[in-house]
């Protein structure tokens, strides 16, 4: 037998990394950029607590395209580096200064925003560029340095002619990824993955139009000039305190994320917690349209204020991604699979954590106004009602400001409904018997009839409501919902107000075969004697039962929640 050890060279590594390290090699920009955000906030760390003896002043990240020359680089005004230190960090595959350094800076640096965290992030660059270069200089005195590198793991390193602090990164893009040398597409890199991020990030100029001065004619043009185009706003709504903002800054910043909505959302709720994990952001209820589907993965995740993804399935309850807004949270492993996240510990107490603040706000909101609660039920009633469904512990909150309208309008909480309609609507059984309608034209005249008996009718038309009021009759004591054209229904009937029909035993019967003929399916009763005779001299029914096992078969499939995860009926 023989045993020995694997050898695994660096030459085997840089070609992995160029293939799998990430699967989408745009995200080059934003590990290169979060690298210089890094360096800039290390040096703002540093000289606040008095480490660093230079001036912060106010420093940005420059992004350059050169498509003659092919190449694109990355500026800061950050810590740079040693020599030693490119020999340290960038010669080590999978050392993280960064870590290293809140390692060191523990408690002081903890909210410093540093991003970095595996070391892997600067070899992206080579997934789009042929050769990199770093020309950096420390904020120490010690000289500049160049480090190059072509992919190969054969590396250049000397000092070099550098005068100003920071680190300048320059790639040489390679043949198969020139797409990158198109402004447009940086662009769009940008403002996908950095726009919310810390450090100001210059991309070329824009001229900008200042007023006129007070003597200028009429005719004289108004004076420009030549500004740097910042394409981020550091200091995004959901890093202040819900403390510093007003309705009109989450309205803003609505807009902001969501340039193309030019629908209001209806209100929002900011999730701002450090214990015992760390999470900051802002969810808002937009109004929903009938499009379920084009309403997914609309929130998106950040990590220390960089996009990182807009589906955040398995890390907000899937009811909840419905919504639209942002959550930022550091605590959240993401280099795993989204079978292996929603097993994670911390990711659960996320997720539990936004259900319970999302419930809260609707609690809140509904208990400080009503009427503005009641107005907004319609567009907010799907995600509530999915919630109840999928989230017990968002059902035992729900159930007291969910709200059952009847068909003209009038909006009970279950409790409420109970209250009005026990003694009245009581079945031989003892039960509470809740009468709904789904389609107020097609069941009209049962409604009347239902309503001149003195009962109450609700408007249940929410395609998953057969599913809720299954799980209400389970949940609750002695209920039953009945469509107000089921067949049931005869047990509420007040006997002695249905008027006899003026028919003859004998004209009944015919009529009778004749409705049965043309309706010509067994599972509806036909019933001779009205409910009201003013309304219907006959009304057919069918059984409750019967007719919401083939509702909840159309929409328990793939439907657009996945319903496949509904609990079991
Ligand atoms: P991470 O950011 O996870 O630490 P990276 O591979 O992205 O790992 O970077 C490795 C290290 O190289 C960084 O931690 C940092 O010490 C150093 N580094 C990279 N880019 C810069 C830069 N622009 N300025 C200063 N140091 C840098
Ligand atoms: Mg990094």
């Amino acid at each position: 037998m023989a045993t020995g050890k694997i050898n695994v060279s660096v030459e085997n590594i840089f070609p992995l990394i160029k293939k799998f390290l990430y699967s989408d090699h745009e995200i080059f920009l934003r590990e290169l950029v979060s690298n210089a955000t890094d360096a800039t906030l290390k040096l703002k760390h540093l000289t606040s607590i008095g480490e660093a003896s230079v001036e912060y002043g106010n420093p940005i990240i420059e992004i350059k395209v050169d498509k003659e020359g092919e190449k694109i680089h990355i500026i800061d005004q950050g810590v740079g580096m040693t020599k030693e230190e490119v020999e340290k960090y960038i010669n080590d595959i999978a050392f993280s200064g960064a870590e290293e350094f809140l390692d060191k800076y523990k408690d002081s640096a903890k909210d410093s925003g540093i991003i970095g965290h595996f070391g892997l992030g600067f070899y992206s660059a080579f997934m789009v560029a042929e050769k990199v270069e770093i020309i950096t200089k420390s904020y120490t005195d010690a000289p500049a340095a160049r480090w190059t590198c072509d992919g190969s793991p054969n590396f250049t390193l000397e000092e070099a002619e550098k005068e100003t602090r920071g680190t300048e990164i320059v790639l040489h893009v390679a043949e198969d990824s020139t797409e990158f040398l198109e402004e447009s597409r940086i662009e769009e890199l940008l403002s996908k993955y950095n726009k919310f991020m810390p450090i100001p990030i210059k991309f070329g100029t824009r001229t900008e139009t200042l007023p006129k001065p007070e003597d200028a004619k009429e005719e004289d043009p108004a004076p420009t000039q030549e500004v740097d185009n910042i394409i981020n706003n550091p200091n995004p709504a959901w890093t202040k305190l819900p403390t510093e903002l007003k309705e009109e800054d989450y309205k803003g910043f609505y807009r902001e994320l969501y340039p193309m909505q030019f629908e209001e959302p209806l209100f929002n709720i900011h999730l701002n917690v450090d214990y015992p994990f760390n999470l900051t952001g802002i969810l808002y209820f937009p109004k929903l349209t009938n499009d379920l589907s084009a309403q997914k993965d609309r929130i998106q995740l950040y990590q220390n204020q960089v996009f990182v993804t807009d589906n955040v399935e398995g890390i907000v309850p899937e009811f909840l991604t419905m919504l639209r807004g942002v959550i930022d949270s550091p605590d959240i492993p993401l280099n795993v699979s989204r079978s292996y996240l929603q097993a994670d510990g911390a990711v659960k107490k996320i997720s539990s954590y936004i259900t319970r603040k999302v419930a809260d706000k609707l609690a809140s909101l509904f208990k400080n106004n009503r009427e503005d609660f009641e107005a907004k039920w319609n567009d907010i009633k799907i995600v509530i009602e999915y919630g109840m469904l999928s989230e017990d512990k968002f059902y035992e909150k729900a159930d007291k400001f969910a709200l059952y309208p009847t068909v003209d309008g009038t909006y009970y909480t279950f409790e409420e409904l109970q209250e009005k309609i026990k003694g009245n609507q009581t079945d031989k059984e003892d039960k509470l018997v809740i009468l709904y309608a789904s389609n107020k034209e097609e069941q009209h005249s049962y409604i009347e009839a239902a309503k001149n008996k003195g009962y109450e009718v609700l408007l249940l038309d929410s395609p998953i409501v057969p599913h809720l009021m299954q799980k209400l009759e389970t949940s609750k004591e002695k209920i039953s919902f009945t469509r107000v054209d089921a067949d049931h229904l005869d047990n509420l009937i007040k006997k002695e107000d249905t008027q006899i029909s003026k028919l003859s035993d004998e004209e009944k019967e015919t009529l009778k075969t004749d409705i049965e003929k043309t309706i010509n399916n067994k599972s509806y009763t036909i019933q001779m004697e009205a409910m009201d005779s003013n309304a219907s001299p006959f009304i057919i029914t069918e059984p409750e039962f019967l007719r919401r096992m083939k509702e909840m078969q159309q929409t328990g499939g793939g439907g657009m929640f996945g319903m496949g995860n509904m609990p079991e009926m």
